[in-house]
């Protein structure tokens, strides 16, 4: 199999299964028991914790572990209290998990605004700004001179999109939000572990993370939380986190993402230049091959070292978006299944029907029927030079076959 869906899921490390399987069979104590045995688990919780503070550049007790990615985005949004958070800005290209939770977080005298992206899926900073003080106007009108109207928005903007892999100028908008002094959230589950993030720095209130996207199991992520946010728990229990995520803590699940983010912090440049020479080199013999073939989201071969435009921050280095106009993406994925390559359709199925990617219908310019032809390829960690290649041609070959089949060669 070649395998290029690493953004869906990534393959978990040699050394955080084995770590997990440590934890599983040998250290298997309750980290919040009292015994010895429990020691063990509970320090590798808190080497897990501050690693991965180190990588962020936030406080260890900033962050709180949960189930995932999803747990995570629904916590920042339900949990972000400061100041009774009575607006939500966010995007049209967020993940379900954000979007979804959102939508269900806003009824009675909450708004929600959903900002749309440019035609390459960048957000940019001053649409945050016009959004923040629109909202603000409508405060002011609605109640004279009320002042802490700032406190009580919340944008939520991911760091890098899943579909597309664009990069988000997440700093530029921290800035905005510090500014007005609305609490900032950015889902960064794609980018955690593939692209350095300093929340200080950006300016973050609230980040959202994921171990399956960096070589740590499924369901183990963590969501960082600064003061400012001032968390409300929304599951009730034990009291674990810090009384903000009540639950046994998933000890094997923590031990695996530490593996992944000590072997991130390590690696990180150096993947990055070579799985983006790998996606580049796919992508390149693609081009030259087929006629007629768009890249969705940002220009990835652009060289963005070169571009003057600060919000062009550039793009992940496994993502690659492409439409092949004529064919439908359903079938070209279940002609390279059949040759052992797994890609995938950022379509959903709603009620048996296949509905177009949300993200891809939010570029202006995009239409269903390019939609619907368009597939994801991901890159990842142990791809190859060889399956780069190999699954070019076969792209190649069933792209040719599947527009022969629709327009007779
Ligand atoms: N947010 C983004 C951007 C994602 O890509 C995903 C998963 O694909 C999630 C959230 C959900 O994460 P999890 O699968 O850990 O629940």
């Amino acid at each position: 199999m070649i395998y290029l869906d690493y953004a869906a899921s990534s393959p978990v490390l040699s050394e955080a299964a084995e770590q997990v399987m440590r934890f599983m069979t040998e250290e298997y104590a309750n980290p919040s028991s009292i015994h010895q045995a429990a020691q063990k688990s509970r320090m590798v919780i808190d080497s897990a914790r501050r690693e991965i503070a180190g990588m962020l550049n936030c406080r260890p007790e900033e962050l709180i572990f949960t189930s995932g990615g999803t747990e995570s985005d629904n916590l920042a949004i339900f949990g972000a209290a400061n100041g009774g958070v009575r607006h939500i800005i966010t995007t049209a290209i967020e993940h379900e998990a954000v979007l979804q939770a959102a939508k269900a977080w806003c009824s009675g005298d909450r708004t929600l605004t959903i900002l749309k992206p440019d035609s390459e899926g960048v957000i940019h900073p001053e649409q945050v700004e016009q959004a923040i003080l629109e909202l603000l106007e409508a405060e002011r009108t609605v109640q004279p001179g009320g002042a802490d109207a700032e406190a009580r928005i919340l944008v939520s903007v991911m760091t890098a999109n899943n579909e597309l892999g664009t990069i988000e100028p997440i700093c530029g908008i921290g800035e905005i939000c510090e500014k007005y002094g609305a609490l900032f959230h950015t889902d960064a589950v794609q980018a955690f572990g593939h692209i350095p993030i300093d929340v200080k720095a950006c300016h973050i209130d609230l980040l959202s993370a994921s171990g399956h996207k960096l070589g740590a199991p499924k369901g183990v992520g963590f969501l960082y939380a600064s003061s400012k946010a001032a968390l409300k728990p929304q599951i009730y229990g034990g009291g674990q986190e810090r009384k903000k995520r009540s639950g046994t803590l998933n000890t094997p699940g923590i031990a695996g993402l530490y593996e992944a983010v000590k072997y991130a912090e390590v690696h990180m440049a150096e993947s990055a230049e070579r799985i983006s020479r790998l996606r580049n080199l796919f992508l390149r013999k693609i081009l030259s091959a087929l006629p007629d073939v768009r890249i969705n989201g940002l220009q990835c071969l652009k060289d963005l070292e070169e571009s003057t435009e600060p919000d062009r921050t550039g793009c992940l280095p496994g993502h690659l978006n492409l439409s092949f106009p004529g064919i439908e993406a359903e079938s070209l994925l279940i002609l390279l299944d059949m040759k052992g390559i797994a890609a995938a359709s950022g379509s959903a199925c709603a009620s048996g029907a296949l509905e177009p990617s949300h993200v891809l219908m939010a570029l202006p310019g995009m239409d269903i029927e390019r939609a619907n032809a368009s597939l994801r390829f991901s890159f990842g960690e142990f791809s190859t030079e060889e399956e780069s290649e190999d699954a070019a041609e076969a792209v190649i070959e069933a792209v040719r076959r599947l527009r022969a089949l629709r327009y007779g060669s």
